[in-house]
């Protein structure tokens, strides 16, 4: 990471822009830089709020807290939590298919954008309307997410370029800055002023990402705004009708269960629960049955199914730092430190800052390893992520235990959990896009972006039909079978590294 802010920025201009550079990498990067930054700023800072919103007022706050939320219980809270992650990160596939096919990547992300700001302002007006907002939410950001990245790739010249890999970590760089100032913004207006105050803060965020993304357009490739495979005039009538009927069906069935008043929130949650896991599934096996792959890309997507089991099991428990993470961090951490108090949604922003601090010495450890000729595979870095996002939930049961009685324990506790899933995510998440790039059948490149992102559809699926089941996410028997189960992928992976690596040919 160290290199690739400090490289020579006159050698490595882009001669399209005359020159400047951001870094040493093409001056669109500040453009996308800034346009995740505020985007993950408006995510992260409303997610923070969520699902504390949705129990302020009700039985299961905390004593004391801002009321004038939906007085849900924490384990309908976390279930709804749960299928709004799962439906952002499905509609990234749909997001890519518009960059890939309607729009092209920049006009898809300025609509992803404009959708997100709408579904902000809908948040902050209070009333029955809330729910319409955050799916209008999960619809921009799933438009938007897969193409923004899809844009980073653009400004190099194809996967070879030296900068590249470079510029994807200034890009991580941005998702995190944006969601370390987040929580620490939106604890003080949010939780602690006014809920819609702070989703109107998350609107604001995206404004100004939006308006800098289009000022910069200009600095973008050219490539970021042709739309590569368009549809045709029949193809398009063909999804048309199809997404008519669709939309007529479900219209017509949800129809007859509110007019027959059986109407409840699960009607809703429960198809998008199993929606999300088979989906995924069922995208693979799609993949995995195609006839036209090569029998070397055949076993290389046999590989990925590997990875991508794990990284579900991975984001199962990395994705519920809003959901259980956050509860405890509201019920039952004690917030003070040094003597001074802060909102508990303020502990949301340590895993971006445990992100920022790691990533150099992670970047810099792989480095002195290689140079050695003993960087740990791909493989490996997936078996010691699963180690260590399982650990994290092992040693979380500790101050479980801890506060059962009612205590408060120190923020430090949380802080370590973040630290252990955070050495696991850097072992995961960067390496993760980079395989599933390099293991795509080229038949399936644009859409395994899309494909990568599913994996957290499938675990937060997962959470939310547990919560909807009536599990308690919170309670030391959920969180040891979700330790035990990324620990045993875990182990799994590494036994059986020799086989994965045969198949995944020349990728390592
Ligand atoms: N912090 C990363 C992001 O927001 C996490 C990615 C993920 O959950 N897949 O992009």
């Amino acid at each position: 990471m160290a290199s690739s802010l400090t490289k020579d920025a006159a050698a490595q201009g882009n001669p399209a822009n005359g020159g400047k550079t951001f870094f040493g990498h093409p001056r669109g990067l500040a453009t996308l830089f800034m346009t995740e930054m505020w985007e993950r700023f408006s995510f992260y800072g409303m997610r923070a709020l969520l699902v504390l919103y949705l129990i302020s007022g009700g039985a299961d706050a905390e004593t004391g807290s801002q009321g004038g939320g939906l007085a849900m219980t924490a384990a309908s809270a976390s279930a709804i939590y749960a299928v709004y992650m799962a439906l952002v990160y499905l509609l990234a596939m749909p997001g890519g298919w518009f960059g890939d096919r309607v729009w092209g990547p920049r006009k898809t992300v300025i609509v992803g954008a404009s959708v997100v700001i709408a579904g902000h302002v809908v948040l902050a007006i209070p009333g029955p309307s809330f729910f319409v907002g955050l799916a209008m939410v999960a619809c921009g950001s799933g438009l938007l997410k897969s193409n923004i990245s899809t844009m980073v790739g653009h400004l190099y010249n194809g996967p070879q370029d030296p900068r590249r890999d470079g510029g994807f970590t200034v890009f991580y760089m941005s998702i995190n800055l944006g969601s370390l100032v987040a929580p620490l913004l939106f604890g003080w207006v949010g939780q602690s002023i006014n809920w819609h105050l702070g989703f109107g803060l998350a609107a604001v965020g995206m404004a100004l990402g939006l308006t800098q993304f289009l000022f910069g357009t200009k600095h973008l490739d050219p490539k970021s705004s042709q739309v590569p495979t368009p549809l045709t005039v029949e193809e398009r009538n063909g999804w048309l009708r199809k997404g008519l009927l669709w939309a007529g069906i479900a219209a017509v069935f949800y129809g007859i269960v509110a007019g027959t008043g059986h109407f409840t929130l699960n009607w809703a949650l429960v198809p998008i629960g199993v929606i999300g896991i088979a989906i995924p599934f069922a995208v693979l096996f799609r993949i995995k049955r195609d006839k036209e792959l090569s029998p070397s890309e055949q076993g290389k997507v046999s590989s990925y199914l590997w990875f991508f089991v794990a990284a579900a099991a991975f984001w199962m428990i990395f994705d519920q730092a809003g959901s259980t993470l956050s509860l405890f961090a509201e019920k039952n951490t004690a917030k003070t430190i040094f003597g001074l108090s802060f909102p508990s949604t303020w502990l949301q922003s340590v895993n971006p800052m445990w992100v920022l601090a790691l990533a150099p010495v992670f970047a810099t450890m792989w480095l002195a390893l290689a140079r050695r000729g003993k960087e740990p595979s791909t493989t490996v870095k997936f078996a010691m992520a699963m180690v260590a996002i399982g650990a994290s939930y092992f040693f979380f049961i500790v101050p479980i235990m801890m506060s059962a009685g009612g205590d408060k324990v120190s923020p430090m506790w949380l802080i370590t959990v973040y630290c252990m899933q955070t050495m696991g995510e850097l072992c995961l998440s960067p390496v993760g896009l980079s395989v599933t790039t390099k293991l795509a059948p080229v038949k399936y490149a644009s859409q395994m972006m899309g494909v990568w992102f599913l994996a957290n559809t499938a675990g937060d699926s997962v959470v939310s039909l547990l919560g909807i089941a009536g599990a308690d996410l919170s309670g030391v028997g959920v969180l040891v079978a979700e330790a035990a189960l990324a620990t045993l992928a875990g182990v799994a992976i590494y036994l059986n590294r020799k086989r994965i690596n045969e198949r995944m040919g020349d990728v390592r």
